[in-house]
């Protein structure tokens, strides 16, 4: 609240150097402080970050100091100036915080779609900034080696911070108020930055710095609004929740981000427009690379899109059709592979055999040890039926307590052997009934699950723990007749 009224104030304060400068530097020196001191509030390791931002900023602000007694005592006004190493270190300082922070937000494993995104974002910025900025600074041709260098150092530093961010911001991790008000502090650094290219250009074309001073100062305000906010955002409860990872989640492509990478994938198309509407094209070579690997980075990015919807859809496919508790093959996955059997099974005519599986008396196994080891009973049931099996035999969870067997190849005595086998191997000395039945030929998968279904009913009734054969279908015996 006070440095927003400080900030408020500096607008209309007389255009006193020393006033104004005195003014810039307590407003950022104070939000330095606020950093410090939300940084020792902090466990050890989480400092770093914090101590960076803190050491970037108190650069940056002690530069505005050394400018001005450049410039007022020792008459220094062309690049480099003695200021510019102090305002220049902002850049590795953050550079290193936000590489840092990246990495703690980050669970594990490289996340490819947050660096694609942030290259797509910096490769727009950087084209921009080439065109503007950095290549008409080098023709220039009225400064020295030195100047040029440091000239070109800004927005080359305003590109390395345009990429962190987009790489935070895409990246994951928590993102609470902390997290936004860093993100809006360097964003402000960074319009600072675009302010004085649009004010230099200005001044270029003649315009008089005299006549500008409200753009001055507006420029100096962002800045102090810079400072005021990474203050505020270390000052915060959660501040604690800027280097915390979040879940596994990906990014989502919200419409802002968007929004963002189309104009950054535009930028290219758009530049030739214009500068073709100017009658020249000036940046043809820098055009070209640029919006090549703006291409190859959308291609790249649409690959892994599409590689994560398949992915998607053969996870979604093989959990519609895996019972979730014994991992077998569910009723909906059987319905499927009967029918595909009997086929098979006509082609190559051979007998195919069915059995239906019922555990006994299983309800009363839940009453005496509870639900939770009637669970662990049907788990380790299915998991010993599997190994009495035959590879080539498919067991799947028909629904409750009971299963499904299908037998390729088997005629009735043999399913019947592999059966008695399976009987034997049940777990916690339990056991089964079972009915099964060997296609005729000619019926429908379901009139051939019906005959075990009736055979398996018979053998309950006679008794259980014990497998029975199924009756010939009574169509079927009428037209043998
Ligand atoms: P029978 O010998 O005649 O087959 O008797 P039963 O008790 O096995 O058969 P009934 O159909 O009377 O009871 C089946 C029981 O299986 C009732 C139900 O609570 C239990 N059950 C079904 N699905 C599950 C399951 O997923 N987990 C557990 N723990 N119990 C289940
Ligand atoms: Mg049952
Ligand atoms: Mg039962």
């Amino acid at each position: 609240m006070a440095a927003a009224l400080a900030i408020a104030a500096f607008q209309v304060l007389p255009a006193n150097l020393w006033l104004t400068t005195g003014w810039q530097m307590a407003i950022g020196y104070a939000g330095v402080a606020a950093v410090l001191v939300g940084a020792r509030r902090l466990p050890r390791r989480e400092r770093l970050p914090w101590l960076l931002f803190a050491a970037g900023l108190g650069a940056n602000v002690t530069g505005i100091g050394v400018g001005f007694v450049s410039s007022h005592f020792w008459h220094l006004e062309d690049l480099p100036t003695p200021a510019d190493p102090f305002f220049l270190l902002l850049f590795p300082f953050c550079a290193a915080a936000l590489a840092i922070l990246i990495r703690r937000r980050e669970t594990a494993r490289r996340n490819w779609t947050a660096m694609v995104d942030a290259t797509t974002i910096t490769t727009g910025f950087g084209l921009l900034a080439w065109v503007f900025v950095i290549a008409p600074s080098a023709q220039g041709g009225h400064m020295t080696m030195l100047g040029e260098t440091v000239q070109a150092a800004y927005p080359i530093g305003d590109l390395i911070m345009i990429a962190m961010m987009a790489r935070l911001v895409r990246g994951g991790g928590r993102r609470g108020p902390t997290f936004w008000w860093v993100v809006s502090a360097l964003g402000a650094f960074l319009a600072a930055d675009i302010g004085w290219v649009v004010m230099g250009n200005l001044i270029d074309q003649g315009y008089v710095l005299r006549d500008m001073s409200w753009l001055y100062r507006g420029i100096q305000s962002i800045s102090l609004l810079a400072f005021t906010m990474f203050g505020i955002a270390a000052l915060q409860a959660d501040s604690r929740s800027l280097s915390a990872p979040s879940g596994p989640g990906i990014a989502r492509l919200g419409r802002a981000h968007l929004f963002l990478l189309t104009g950054a994938s535009l930028v290219a198309p758009g530049l030739l427009a214009v500068e073709l509407a100017h009658g020249e094209v000036k940046d043809g070579m820098a055009i070209v690379i640029g919006s090549a690997t703006l291409f190859l980075l959308v291609v790249t990015r649409m690959t892994q899109l599409v590689r994560e919807v398949e992915r998607q859809a053969q996870q979604v496919r093989d959990l519609a059709r895996r019972d979730e508790l014994t991992g077998l093959p569910n009723r909906r996955a059987w319905n499927d592979e009967l029918p595909r059997a009997l086929e098979m099974a006509r082609r190559d005519g051979r007998p195919v055999s069915v059995a239906l599986v019922d555990l006994d008396r299983f309800k009363q196994f839940n009453d005496t040890y509870g639900h939770p080891a009637g669970d662990r009973l049907l788990k380790s049931a299915a998991a010993a039926w599997h190994g009495a099996l035959r590879p080539s035999d498919t067991l799947a969870r028909w629904g409750g307590e009971e299963f499904v067997v299908l037998l390729p190849g088997a005629e009735v005595s043999e399913a019947r052997e592999i059966l008695e086998r399976a009987l034997g191997a049940t777990p916690l000395g339990q056991t089964f009934s079972a009915g099964v039945a060997v296609w005729d030929g000619e019926e429908t998968s379901y009139e051939l699950i019906e005959r075990a279904d009736a055979a398996l009913y018979r053998a309950k009734a006679a008794g259980r723990r014990q497998i029975s054969e199924a009756a010939n279908r009574p169509e079927a015996a009428a037209a043998t007749k």
